[in-house]
């Protein structure tokens, strides 16, 4: 068999879903099996976000020459702003084998499933609307208002849910994340992501069946 390919993973999930958190933990257990691809936004960082680490922090002139030069794979206005995934990391991980994972919303998500029909797209809820308002209040950094935006947001992203292929209940960060690393890996089971060896499974079968 040969060198497994990687496969393109998009991660979606609610703001407050915990989404990062379990991207984090995901790199940190299998750091040989995942890339996480780095965004470029036209948000200002937040404190302790570091330009290269969390986002490449650009101003929307620079931002639109990476959209020029074709140098995005995806972007999307978000609350007011740009994100967008430069094409180069991911092309190059995905070569070298790694599985590469795009923790993006739900247009960018739909948008790279439109281009790419063999990306897996998953999204990440709370098990309950509840819980999800006790995770942002609890935060203790948003104002009402900003939690009432946030909620509207999360009702309007629930109705594009089922264009996703898998849907993933943090609950339990540790039973999420081994739900979302056996996705994946099963994933690179199915048929389509192993076409160069089947073909090459039929070629020897035909050797020995002359
Ligand atoms: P935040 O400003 O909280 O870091 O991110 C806001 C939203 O933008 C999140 O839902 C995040 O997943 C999404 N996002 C981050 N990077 C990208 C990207 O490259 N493309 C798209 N379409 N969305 C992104």
């Amino acid at each position: 068999m040969n060198k497994r390919k990687g496969i393109l993973v998009v991660f979606s999930g609610f703001a407050g879903s915990g989404k990062g958190t379990i991207m984090k933990e995901l790199m940190n257990r299998y750091p040989e099996n995942y890339a996480l691809s780095i965004s470029a936004t036209t948000r200002n960082p937040r404190p302790g976000e570091e330009d290269g680490r969390e986002y490449f922090f650009k101003t929307v002139e620079e931002f639109q020459e990476l959209i020029n030069k074709g140098e995005m794979l995806e972007y999307a206005q978000y609350v007011n702003n740009y994100y967008g995934t430069p094409k180069a990391y991911v092309e190059s991980k995905l070569q070298e084998g790694y599985d590469v994972i795009l923790e993006i919303e739900t247009q960018g998500a739909l948008k790279v499933k439109e281009m790419l029909p063999d990306t897996l797209l998953m999204f990440v809820t709370p098990p309950d609307a509840e819980t999800l308002f006790r995770r942002l209040t609890g935060r203790g950094t948003e104002d009402e208002e900003t939690i009432a935006k946030r909620m509207a947001q999360a009702a309007h992203e629930s109705t594009l849910i089922p264009q996703y292929d898998y849907l993933v209940v943090n609950d339990e960060l540790e039973a999420c994340v081994n739900q979302v690393h056996s996705i994946i890996e099963n994933e690179h089971c199915k048929t389509k992501h192993n076409k160069d060896n089947i073909d090459q499974l039929k070629d020897q079968l035909a050797f020995y069946s002359k």
